[in-house]
C-alpha cells in the first residue's frame, strides 16, 4: 500500500482478486517466480490530463481527465468513461483491473480500460457537457484507435456524450473508425448495446438459478440504481415475469408494493434523464427518502448503481430477510466487509466481473460489427449476448465448484486469471 497511498478502491479489489487466485498461482512455480500476479496488478500506463472547457457565462473551467490503460495482453484496451465528481486515480484503476479479468471472461479478444473525468455532468447544461466532451477528446485521441484502446460509456457518459466524443474523434482525425463503442446505430451502434449490460445481468442470474432447478418467475426483486443497467435490468425481469420491488437513485429509494410496470420504468427513464430525482416520481410507490433498498424483503438482490453501495449491515438484513440470490449489475457494489458476509452465507452471489459483462460483451461485438462494416439485428446481438453470458456461467462453475455450493467470485477471478496470465507468460519479459 506504500506504492499507492489512498487507493483503497484499487487494494480492495485486486486484495479479492489475489485471494481467489493465491491458490493456483502459488501452485506453479514458474508464474510466482516470473511474478506474474504481481505484474498484472500495474497498468501498462495512466495518462492524465487537464480538460479546460467553457461554461455557457463564458467563464474557463479546468478539470482532470485520465485514461487507465490497464492491460492489453489479450486484445486491444477496452472499457468505459466515467463523468462525476467522484472519480479519482484510485477509481479507475480499480475498475481498469476488473475490467481486464471481466473482459478475459467474456472469451472475446478485449485488454482492460478505464477512464473519465471528475466533471460532474449534473449540474452542467447540454451545450457544456458538449463542449467538455470535444474537449476531453482533443487529447484524448492520441491515445486510443481501434486496435489500439476503445473507450465506451458508464456512470454519467451515455449515448448522447459518446456521439459528442465520436463526433470529434472523427472530425480531428479526419477518419470514421470505431475507435468508441456504444455509439448511436446509425452511426456505427450496436443493436442493443444500451440494454446489454441490464439484461445480460438477468441472464446470468438465469442461467444460475437453472443449474439449482429454479427460474426467474415469480420471483420478488430489489434493484437498486435508476440508471441504464438498472431500469434494463428491471425490464428483463418483467419480461421474464419477475416482480420489481425498488429502484433507488443517491437520493432514495422508491418501493413498489405491488411491482413496478413497464410503463413506471418508461416514465422514470424520462425523469432521469430531465436530472430529476426519484423522490419527484408522481406514479405509483413509495419514495424513502435517504433509504437503500436492502431492508425490503426479496428473493434476489441487483445492486446496479455504484461501488460499495451495499455494506455490512444491509448484507446482513438482505441475509435474514432470506434473500436467495445477489447479482452485481454494478462495479464492486458490495463493500469488503459484505462481500466476506455473503459469501460465509453461501447464498448464490455473482461478482460484477462475470454478471454484468454483457454491456462489454456487446461492446466487442460493435468491435466486429464496425470491422466487417455491417451491423447485426437486435435478434442476432441477443441470442450472441444470452449465449456469452451462459457461456461465462460455464467458466465460472469450471472453476468455482466447492462440496457444496458455487463459489462465483473464485469461479471468475480464476478463470480470467489464468487466461491473461497464460498470454503474459508467453511474452516474456513484457
Ligand atoms: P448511470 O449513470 O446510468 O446510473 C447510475 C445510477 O446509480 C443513477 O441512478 C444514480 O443516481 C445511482 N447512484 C449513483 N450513486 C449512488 C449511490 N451512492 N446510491 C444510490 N444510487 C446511486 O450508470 P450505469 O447504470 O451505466 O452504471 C451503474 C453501474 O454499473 C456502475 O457501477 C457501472 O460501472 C456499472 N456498469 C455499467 C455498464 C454499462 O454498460 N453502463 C457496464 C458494466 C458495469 P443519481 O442519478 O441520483 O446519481
Amino acid at each position: 500500500e506504500k506504492r499507492n497511498p489512498a487507493q483503497t478502491e484499487f487494494y480492495q479489489a485486486v486484495r479479492e482478486v489475489a485471494c481467489s487466485v493465491a491458490p493456483v498461482y502459488l501452485d506453479r512455480k514458474d508464474w510466482v517466480q516470473d511474478q506474474l500476479l504481481e505484474r498484472l496488478t500495474e497498468p501498462d500506463r495512466v495518462v492524465s490530463f487537464r480538460v479546460p472547457w467553457e461554461t455557457d457565462d463564458g467563464l474557463i473551467r479546468a478539470n482532470r481527465a485520465w485514461r487507465v490503460q490497464f492491460n492489453h495482453a489479450i486484445g486491444p484496451y477496452k472499457g468505459g468513461l466515467r463523468f462525476s465528481d467522484t472519480v479519482t486515480e484510485s477509481v479507475l484503476k480499480f475498475l481498469g483491473f476488473e475490467q481486464t479479468f471481466k473482459n478475459a471472461l467474456t472469451g472475446l479478444p478485449m485488454g482492460g480500460a478505464k477512464g473519465g473525468s471528475n466533471f460532474n455532468p449534473k449540474d452542467k447544461s447540454e451545450r457544456e457537457i458538449m463542449r467538455f466532451c470535444q474537449s476531453l477528446m482533443n487529447e484524448l485521441h492520441r491515445h486510443i484507435g481501434e486496435d489500439i484502446d476503445v473507450p465506451a460509456g458508464d456512470i454519467g457518459v451515455g449515448s448522447r456524450e459518446i456521439s459528442y466524443l465520436f463526433g470529434q474523434y472523427v472530425k480531428i482525425n479526419n477518419r470514421w473508425a470505431g475507435v468508441l463503442t456504444g455509439k448511436g446505430t446509425c452511426f456505427g451502434g450496436s443493436a442493443i448495446r444500451t440494454e446489454a449490460t441490464g439484461w445480460g445481468v438477468v441472464y446470468f442470474l438465469r442461467a444460475m438459478l437453472q443449474r439449482i432447478g429454479e427460474d426467474i418467475e415469480g420471483r420478488t426483486f430489489c434493484i437498486s440504481g435508476a440508471g441504464n443497467v438498472a431500469t434494463h435490468a428491471a425490464e428483463k425481469v418483467l419480461d421474464l415475469n419477475g416482480k420489481v420491488l425498488s429502484l433507488s437513485d443517491s437520493t432514495g429509494t422508491l418501493y413498489f408494493k405491488d411491482g413496478l410496470r413497464q410503463d413506471d420504468i418508461d416514465a422514470i427513464r424520462t425523469l432521469k434523464s430531465e436530472k430529476g430525482s426519484l423522490g419527484d416520481y408522481d406514479g405509483k410507490g413509495t419514495f424513502r427518502k435517504g433509504k437503500t433498498p436492502w431492508s425490503i424483503k426479496c428473493n434476489v438482490a441487483l445492486p446496479c448503481a455504484t461501488q460499495n453501495e451495499l455494506g455490512e449491515d444491509d448484507a446482513e438484513t438482505l441475509i435474514e430477510n432470506g434473500v436467495t440470490a445477489i447479482v452485481e449489475g454494478a462495479n464492486m457494489p458490495l463493500t469488503a466487509k459484505a462481500l466476506e458476509q455473503v459469501r460465509k452465507a453461501k447464498i448464490l452471489y455473482a461478482p460484477g466481473k462475470a454478471s454484468n459483462a454483457g454491456g462489454v460483451a456487446v461492446s466487442g461485438l460493435e468491435q466486429t460489427q464496425n470491422a466487417m462494416r455491417m451491423s447485426w439485428s437486435s435478434e442476432e446481438v441477443d441470442r450472441r449476448l444470452v449465449s456469452i453470458m451462459e457461456e461465462m456461467h460455464g467458466r465460472c462453475l469450471e472453476h468455482g465448484m466447492k462440496d457444496d455450493h458455487v463459489d462465483y467470485v473464485d469461479g471468475a477471478n480464476i478463470a480470467a486469471f489464468l487466461k491473461v496470465a497464460a498470454a503474459l507468460k508467453s511474452y516474456g519479459v513484457w
